[in-house]
Order: structure tokens, then sequence, then C-alpha cells
């Protein structure tokens, strides 16, 4: 099933699989004496998901025939330890900045309005389509968890007019604010990820902090070099196809583009993140197509210009 404008899912279909897959991968990291991320809501809740691909990533032995797979689960936890941290990072380093609002832009099955030490008074607004953000929200309350924030939700698509309904719902323009946008780029066709950032700095006040990664390459995602995830993924039961969910063609360089918004960016390369993390980055096919992948993070530090390139 390829994608069309106005598309919707829940967490079981077409992008909100990915949702469940990467929430998957918190509750592995999440698990053991020594782990490498402690969100203790990512289990229960994709395990409310439900679903083959779930209980096979969960519970399930080394792959069919137990022979070496293409992703394991200790490469699982730890490109989602790597990933986790970096977006925990950004906000703490907002809020340690005195920023007490924060968006999480696709949101999915992220639970760190529950999860992160917020200073008091911080509101989180948590941004994703309608059917991911009510299952969250029920399923937690259903565990009687309660949000370390004020939790506010937006149940919106991203290429609809979302700054409109943040405001809506209190978001404060002349007021920093902590965004990330963690797994969502690929999903938006080109021009709407332009449109992603051009709001995201109108509505950003000097001081305002951002996380985002991503692909200057969006030919990782052909067919042919996505096929390493996706081996490694079907080896769970998780039957789509990346390379049908992603929208491909040709992205403006991302720095260039926040930089002459009047972000001050820095990026890290995966092979640095992991560096940092004390990890190694696995040498196989599937890592290879993502070498160019890049984790970006800044702070709002000019006046925006809505005239740069
Ligand atoms: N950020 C979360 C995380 O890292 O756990 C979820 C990442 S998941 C790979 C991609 C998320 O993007 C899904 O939750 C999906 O619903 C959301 N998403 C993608 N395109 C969207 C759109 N146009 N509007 C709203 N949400 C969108």
């Amino acid at each position: 099933m390829s994608r069309s404008d106005g598309d919707s899912w829940d967490l079981t279909s077409s992008v909100g699989a990915t949702a469940t897959v990467v929430a998957a991968q918190r509750a592995i990291a999440s698990r053991g004496p020594d782990p490498l991320i402690d969100d203790p809501y990512a289990e229960p809740l994709v395990r409310a998901v439900g679903g083959d691909v779930v209980a096979t990533m969960l519970d399930g032995g080394d792959g069919p025939d137990g022979a070496a797979v293409a992703l394991s689960r200790k490469q699982l936890a730890e490109a989602m330890a790597v990933r986790t941290r970096f977006f925990d990072g950004l906000f703490t380093r907002a809020t340690a900045a005195g920023v007490r609002q924060a968006v999480i832009l696709a949101a999915g099955l992220d639970t760190r309005a529950y999860r992160l030490p917020w200073p008091a008074g911080t509101v989180v607004y948590e941004i994703d389509q309608p059917a991911v953000i009510e299952f969250k929200t029920a399923t937690l309350a259903g565990l009687g968890a309660d949000p370390t924030a004020v939790r506010r939700t937006i149940a919106i698509d991203l290429r609809d007019d979302w700054p409109k309904a943040l405001v809506d719902n209190g978001l404060d323009p002349s007021k920093p604010t902590a965004w990330i946008a963690e797994g969502l780029l690929i999903y938006l066709p080109p021009e709407a990820q332009d449109q992603l950032f051009d709001d995201i700095t109108r509505l950003s006040a000097a001081g305002s902090y951002l996380a985002t990664e991503y692909i200057p390459d969006a030919s990782a995602f052909s067919e042919d070099r996505s096929r390493g995830v996706m081996d490694g993924f079907r080896r769970f039961g998780f039957d789509g196809e990346l390379s049908q969910l992603v929208y491909r063609g040709q992205r403006r360089s991302l720095v260039e583009y926040l930089t002459g918004r009047g972000w001050d960016v820095s990026t890290q390369s995966l092979e640095e993140m992991y560096a940092a993390n004390g990890f190694e980055l696995p040498g196989d096919e599937m890592f290879a197509a993502f070498s160019d992948a890049r984790t970006v993070s800044g702070v709002l530090t000019g006046e925006p210009s809505s005239t740069a390139p």
C-alpha cells in the first residue's frame, strides 16, 4: 500500500505500525538488569496494541531457524537507545535553560510526557493522528499512569493546520519552545517537511530548542537499499514495505534550511552517535544504507528569516 494525500492509520496499519515497532524496540531496550533506557510504559503499550509482530519482537526466539538474523534484539535495542537518549537530551537541555513548553511532533507511543522529570509547570503537547493519540491516552490511563507534566494532546494530521490547533490549545509563541520530530520526516512529502520547519520557526521565540534526524539521501529507502532493514523486520512478521510508506524525492538540506531561518544547529552522524554511547555501529548492509543519517539539534538564536532559502 502506498501513501496518498490525507491517508490515515491506527497503530496497526500503514505509518502507524512503525510507531508500534519503534516502541517495541524501546520495550526491549528497557529490559534486563542493566537496561539501556528506562521506558516502563513501552512494553504495556505495545502489548495493548498486540498482534504477531509485537509478540514475536517481545517474546520470540532468535529467528525461525535459529540462524543469525539481519537484525538482532541487541541491534534493535542499541539503535533505539541511541535515538531515545538523543531526544531525551534535547528536553533535558531545554528545560535546564528554562524552557517550559515542549512539543512532541508525531508522538506515536512516545511516553516522555509520563516518564521525564519535567520542571513544575511545564506543558507538553503531543501531536499525532487521532487514532494514535486516543489509543495511547486511553491505554496509559488504564494503566494508572500519570503524566509528569501538563499533557495536552492535539489529534491532527501534520499535513493539516496543526499550528493553529497548537496555539488554540495554549502554546504561547512569544515564549521559547522545545520541539522534537523523531522518526517523522521520511513520512512527510518534501514540501510538507519544509512547511513543517517554517511553521516551527514561526511559532518559536528566540531560545527555542529543536531536535530531529534526517537522511539526506532518500534513496536509502529504495526497495533495494532498504531490503536489509525489511528482511530484519520481516523476521518479526512485519510485512509492511518501508519503501511504500516513505516519501522519496529530492529534499532540501535540512541544516541549510534551518540555519537560514536563524537556528544554530549541530549534527552528528550515526557512527558518532553510536560511539558517544559506547556502542559499535553494526557494519552490515542495513546500516550501510543509512550511513548518511544525521541527528540535528539546534537553538533559535537569530531572528527567523522567512525569505531564507
Ligand atoms: N516519534 C515517535 C517515536 O519515535 O516513537 C513515533 C515515530 S513513528 C516511526 C512515526 C509517527 O509519525 C507515527 O506515530 C505516525 O502516526 C506519525 N506521523 C507520520 N506522518 C504523520 C502525519 N502526517 N500526521 C500526524 N502524524 C504523523
